[in-house]
């Protein structure tokens, strides 16, 4: 098949006008009948290249999926677009299986979990149908080097003996060379069918800041990015209740989800996540694998996450439709301390060292003032080749390096003084002498600590000691009422031994990244069409972001098509779009323009 057509076949049945990068390769890899291990970041379109070839091909595609909310998420999404799929899984009744079953032979597509494939009366209608290729999606569960093992996915070992002309095709975003080997040598793959992509999601704005009042730092920013929808994660089930106990009282609307909530309150709250019912979801790492929502505009993280690999998987289900999102982690040195008491007491000590030296690495990665993404990519072995990216806290923040021994040397005693007994609001108020109740109750104004820091403002003492924490020299107790402590460092400190450096940033004046950086639109059409595609959504039942997507709406917003041959060359709209709203479209464009 040439360009051409491949081309036309991707604006027929899904409505883009292009291939994203890779996207073309893979599905021409998959044409030839070639085995293909794919890897590329979330949100690159890994399920299209499969999909475009399922239905230029003779036969049915078998695609293997670990979870079955991401299998009913694509098949929802394909039927949308008129393309027969199915999936077969264990949420089904015998009577929906039975019949699925039957009609295989009707569908281009089969989504399974890997339990369900290797049964023996799945294998023999596989056998009695024509099966063009298998596709193993999120295929790093096969290796016990990943992060998301899954017993399950070993026995696809045995795919290529019982279909040995049967072309497979892995795709994942886990990148590190260890878990692709260990696929090839699973799936029996060469090392030639390799098509790695760039990691790079220039879309994403990366920044780190230091912990200085969690909720207020999560209220501001949900103050600058009013209505977007993100994920906020947090490292406790503990955290994720009061955060979103916390949002609640601020009529943000959220919801929590972690492993301790029971099944059904689970998927209620991603099925609310999807549908915009609320606007943010506080998780832990258990809201994973299958959040495929393309819209997400924002990624908070309350705690340091375990590694490199963890870190960047989360933030990447932000902006899939290649839009403006926003990753904000808020560090805290306390959250590595924890993290490596944690090793400590788990496991063998070649994993415990494994452990901790990614934590190590993470907790760099934090702390450092070089380009973010720079040291993202390369940590996943990539050369980022420009200077600074112009998206991470690092190129856009002015940053001030400064000799700060003897504010924390000041910060240090005081702690000390006050017999490591209070919190750092009482710390504060000592520092900067001031005169309340508690103070004179516990006769704190006699000690010889009492205003030292008098002529620093509030807010800058308040950062000191986070700083210090942040580096290690302090750390807050675990309760409901931290206390602040000194840890073995701070005696250095205390001795003239140790420097200390504080770094200040100030934001750049830099304007944000615009949600799009093509040229204006107009936002009033916009939130026409949003509000045109709530309701198709609502009555159809089916998240929005599979009505259109929001770079369609943006697009349409821009070029004011009136007829049904301009709207098709928006992309994103195909024949079968057009077909069903078209007209409610351009109804909505011409009762909106002045014209
Ligand atoms: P991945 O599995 O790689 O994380 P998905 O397959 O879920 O990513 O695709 C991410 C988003 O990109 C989806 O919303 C999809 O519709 C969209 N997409 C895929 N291919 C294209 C394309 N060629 N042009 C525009 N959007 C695309
Ligand atoms: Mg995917
Ligand atoms: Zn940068």
């Amino acid at each position: 098949m040439d360009a051409a057509s491949l081309l036309q076949a991707l604006k027929t049945h899904f409505g883009f006008n292009s291939f994203r990068p890779y996207q073309e390769e893979i599905v021409s890899q998959v044409l030839a009948r070639q085995d293909c291990l794919a890897i590329l970041p979330t949100g690159s379109g890994k399920s299209l290249c499969y999909q475009l070839p399922a239905l230029l091909s003779e036969g049915i595609a078998v695609v293997v999926s670990p979870l079955i909310a991401l299998m009913q998420d694509q098949v929802q999404s394909l039927q949308k677009l008129d393309i027969p799929a199915v999936s077969l899984n264990s949420s089904m009744t015998g009577t929906e299986r039975y019949e699925t079953f039957q009609q295989l032979d009707q569908q281009k597509l089969l989504y399974l979990s890997p339990e369900l494939l290797l049964t023996d009366a799945m294998q023999a209608r596989l056998r009695s149908l024509k099966v063009s290729f298998f596709v193993i999606d999120e295929v790093h569960c096969i290796s016990e080097w990943g992060h998301s093992f899954r017993p399950e996915y070993r026995q696809l070992k045995c795919l290529k003996a019982q279909f040995p002309s049967v072309p497979i095709l892995g795709v994942t975003a886990t990148a590190t060379q260890k878990v692709a080997t260990d696929i090839l040598q699973q799936l029996q793959m060469r090392e030639t069918n390799v098509i790695k992509g760039s990691f790079d999601r220039p879309n994403l704005m990366i920044q780190v800041k230091d912990r200085n009042g969690t909720r207020d730092q999560v209220m501001a920013f949900l103050k600058d990015h009013p209505g977007h929808t993100g994920i906020i994660y947090a490292s406790t089930r503990k955290g994720v209740d009061q955060m979103a106990k916390y949002l609640q009282t601020q009529q943000i609307r959220v919801a929590a989800y972690h492993a301790g909530l029971s099944d059904q309150v689970r998927a209620q709250a991603f099925q609310q996540f999807l549908c915009d019912d609320i606007q943010v979801m506080v998780a832990t790492v258990a809201f994973g694998m299958g959040v495929h929502k393309p819209d997400i505009r924002f990624v908070i993280h309350l705690n340091m996450p375990q590694n490199m690999e963890q870190y960047y998987q989360e933030i990447g289900r932000a902006g899939r439709d290649g839009l403006a999102a926003t990753c904000m982690m808020i560090f805290n040195y306390q959250d590595v301390i924890i993290q490596k008491h944690l090793i400590e007491k788990s496991g063998d000590p070649l994993v415990q060292a494994e452990q901790r030296r990614k934590t190590d690495q993470l907790s760099a990665f934090c702390q450092s003032v070089t380009c973010r993404r720079k040291s993202l990519l390369h940590y996943f072995g990539e050369t980022y080749s420009q200077e600074g990216c112009k998206a991470c806290d690092n190129c856009l923040d002015e940053i001030e390096d400064v000799d700060g021994t003897i504010i924390a040397q000041k910060v240090l005693s005081c702690v000390y003084r006050m017999k490591q007994k209070f919190g750092v609001s009482l710390v504060c108020q000592v520092l900067a002498g001031a005169k309340t109740a508690k103070i004179r109750q516990f006769n704190l104004d006699q000690l010889s600590t009492y205003g030292i820091l008098k002529e620093v403002p509030r807010h800058d003492i308040r950062f000191y000691i986070f700083a210090l924490i942040n580096q290690g020299f302090l750390y807050l107790t675990d309760g409901e009422y931290p206390i602040l402590r000194l840890t073995q460092l701070a005696r250095g400190v205390l001795s003239f031994d140790t420097k200390v450096r504080f770094r200040k940033r100030s934001v750049a004046k830099v304007a944000p990244k615009q949600l799009v950086s093509d040229g204006p639109y107009d936002e009033g059409l916009y939130q026409k069409l949003v509000a045109l595609r709530r309701d198709i959504a609502q009555k159809e039942r089916v998240p929005a972001y599979m009505i259109f997507h929001n770079k369609a709406l943006i697009e349409i917003a821009r070029h004011f098509p009136r007829d049904s041959v301009s709207l098709l060359n928006v992309n994103g709209m195909g024949q079968r779009k057009v077909g069903r709203y078209g007209d409610q479209i351009i109804d909505c464009v011409t009762a909106y323009s002045p014209v």
